[in-house]
């Protein structure tokens, strides 16, 4: 492999989208992975152990922490969230970009841990309009809804840790935007020297 791949974390309050554009990421672009997270909550309907979350008890959160499992974790919304240990920069070594979902503390902790890591942040166009979103996905109940929209006001107060901001009113153009930042980031310099040294050679 010749170049090694990128970090990118995506942070937004929770309904501003990110798991709409992830979704169609992932089946528009290839050599990338998805840093499935570990959590106490439940599954909503639809999502599969696994694949969305790997869905554990407090015990086995509890255990992990005790053998320093996390690269990060976080308590939000009156759950456990927290990114596994070692996979990350196996992935990354082998050439594949990793994205993490991950709420604000924990994208700061990962800049720290990977300075390289690439930050976007993708802004609902509006408190009403998360609301709304948050209500039409019909997922969550009314008192998650609210303590979503609490976190809501200190999560977009971070947005200046971020590397880049995505608006989210028109999915559309929202999801161009959010690819633009991975297609771009493949023709890095750093990602393709290497490939310009075996074009040089051949002159
Ligand atoms: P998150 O993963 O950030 O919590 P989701 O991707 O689950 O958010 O999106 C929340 C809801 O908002 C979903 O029902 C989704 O279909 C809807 N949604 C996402 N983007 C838009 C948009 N640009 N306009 C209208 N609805 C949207
Ligand atoms: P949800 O319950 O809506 O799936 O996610 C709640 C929040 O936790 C979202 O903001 C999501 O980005 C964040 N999150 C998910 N996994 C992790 C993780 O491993 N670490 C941190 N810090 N945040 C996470």
């Amino acid at each position: 492999m010749d170049s090694k791949g990128d970090i990118f974390v995506l942070s937004a309050p929770s309904g501003a989208g990110k798991s709409t554009l992830i979704k169609r990421l992932f089946d528009d672009l290839d050599r990338l992975s998805f840093s499935v997270s570990f959590t106490t909550r439940l599954p909503r309907e639809g999502e599969v152990d696994g694949r969305d979350y790997f869905f554990i008890d407090d015990a086995a959160f509890d255990d992990m922490l005790a053998k320093n499992g996390f690269v990060e974790w976080v308590q939000v919304y009156q759950h456990r969230y927290g990114t596994g240990k070692a996979w990350i920069r196996d992935r990354i070594d082998n050439g594949f970009d990793v994205l993490l979902d991950l709420e604000t503390d924990g994208a700061k902790r990962i800049k720290e841990k990977f300075p390289d890591a690439i930050l976007i942040f993708l802004l609902p166009p509006s408190a009403q309009s998360l609301t709304d979103r948050l209500r039409g996905r019909g997922k969550d109940t009314e008192e998650q809804i609210n303590i979503r929209l609490e976190y809501a006001k200190h999560e977009l107060e971070c947005w200046d840790n971020y590397d880049y901001l995505v608006l989210n009113e028109d999915l559309e153009s929202a999801y161009q935007g959010f690819k633009s930042i991975f297609v771009s980031a493949r023709t890095a310099k750093k990602r393709v020297a290497q490939a310009v040294q075996k074009v040089l050679a051949t002159f």
